[in-house]
């Protein structure tokens, strides 16, 4: 098995690819490896469910992983759990192939990978809710001996999660990890970009300096695995999970199927730039309430509607009865509780135009500077896969790393 570095850059998409500098890491690796720059990202175009497609292969439909948290009606924003744990994927991972093939796996902070027993070093992705204590939480979702030494290390690097202190602790321990334990698979996931997304505007100055803070993670991660023996034949892999889009009015979807006299039929999750609607009883009628909505797109916020055959062919979870995608610079809300005050966000459906995400892989053997063509996030796993030399035969996805070699 050949050794592999993953690397998420959350909310990196290709409008960011004339933000990179001469001596970036990403730079290096787009000159040096092969890349593509049009991985289509998943049904919604959101963290959790573009991770767990990028580590199994599989879209949503499969994974079973369709939002970053269960539908939770009626709970307030704040006390909703998350889909945190490695149970909530339906699939294998890459992480299960990896352990398959007697290899070690660390991860840190990829998501809904908590408590995952193919991990041998686990830094969770996971934060408390109201009344719990953040470190015992820490501990009992990860590795509790991985998780006090990269603090005792480390800890000085960040304040609680705030960016970009957590994306350099990340970074810090990822490379410690690597020169220390010499993992089969390592992967970490850098939040930093998507963050100052959020809070200041898609392309807004911050956002370019998380770029560039990324590119110098990727430069120490490469360093490490240069300097480290056993580590110089590893493969270092870049990815992202979506793009953003700027935002500036919110619709409460809950309040309008209130207004729409639908709400006792049908219940709302939003997904940011798209919404779920579950049925809450049985025989609910989406056709009808489609159709109600229909005559109400614009004060609704709705660009359009996808039926439950039209999410099906987006290979999108099966539980929804039918979605719908967000109007250009709205976000919808499912909460009264909240009023997160968001610049961008994501969490649109296919062909929107933040949905090219990255993959670049660089490494002894990899063809220099070759682009590939479009593909489909499914296909990133099986071709980590193929480039590991290890089995992942639940993936959907094609596996092009016989592209990517040179023979
Ligand atoms: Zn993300």
């Amino acid at each position: 098995m050949r050794k592999a570095v993953l690397v998420s850059l959350d909310a990196f998409f290709d409008a960011d690819f004339r933000f990179l500098r001469e001596d970036g890491g990403l730079t290096r690796m787009l000159r040096e490896g092969s890349f593509c720059r049009q991985v289509k990202t998943v049904f919604p175009a959101l963290t959790y469910p573009a991770h767990v497609t990028l580590i199994t292969g599989c879209d949503p439909a499969d994974s079973r992983v369709g939002q970053n948290q269960p539908f939770q009606p009626g709970v307030p924003s704040g006390s909703r759990v998350w889909n945190w744990e490695r149970k909530h994927i339906a699939v294998p991972t890459l992480f299960d192939a990896v352990r398959a093939a007697g290899g070690r796996n660390c991860s840190v902070l990829w998501p809904v990978c908590c408590k995952n027993p193919a991990a041998d070093w686990c830094f969770p992705e996971v934060h408390p809710l109201p009344g719990e204590n953040v470190v015992l939480k820490t501990l009992r979702f990860g590795s509790p001996l991985f998780v006090l030494d990269s603090e005792r290390r480390f800890g000085s690097l960040r304040q609680g999660i705030a960016e970009p202190g957590l994306s350099n602790y990340a970074s810090a321990i990822t490379c410690r990890a690597i020169r220390r334990k010499k993992p089969d698979l390592t992967a970490v996931h850098l939040i930093d970009l998507d963050e100052m997304r959020h809070h200041h505007g898609v392309f807004s100055p911050e956002a370019r300096e998380a770029v560039s803070r990324n590119e110098d993670r990727l430069n120490r991660i490469r360093q490490a695995l240069e300097e480290t023996p056993g580590m110089e034949d590893a493969l270092l892999i870049a990815v992202s999970d979506h793009g953003q889009s700027d935002i500036s009015v919110t619709v409460n979807l809950t309040d309008r199927l209130k207004q729409l006299g639908l709400s006792s039929d049908f219940g709302v999750q939003s997904n940011g730039e798209s919404a779920y609607f579950f049925a809450l009883r049985e025989g609910a009628d989406a056709g009808r309430a489609m159709g109600v909505l229909s005559e109400h797109l614009e004060e609704c916020g709705i660009l359009r509607l996808y039926s439950r055959e039209d999410l099906d062919r987006m290979h999108a979870v099966p539980e929804p009865a039918f979605a719908c995608e967000a109007a250009d610079q709205v976000v919808f809300d499912d909460c009264l509780d909240q009023n997160k005050r968001e610049k961008a966000t994501h969490g649109f459906g296919p062909g929107h135009k933040a949905e090219n995400c990255l993959f670049a892989v660089w490494g002894r053997g990899v063809r220099r500077g070759y682009e590939m063509p479009s593909m489909p996030m499914r296909d990133v796993a099986p071709t980590i896969a193929g480039l590991m030399g290890i089995s992942l035969p639940s993936a959907r996805g094609t596996d092009h790393s016989r592209e990517l070699l040179l023979s």
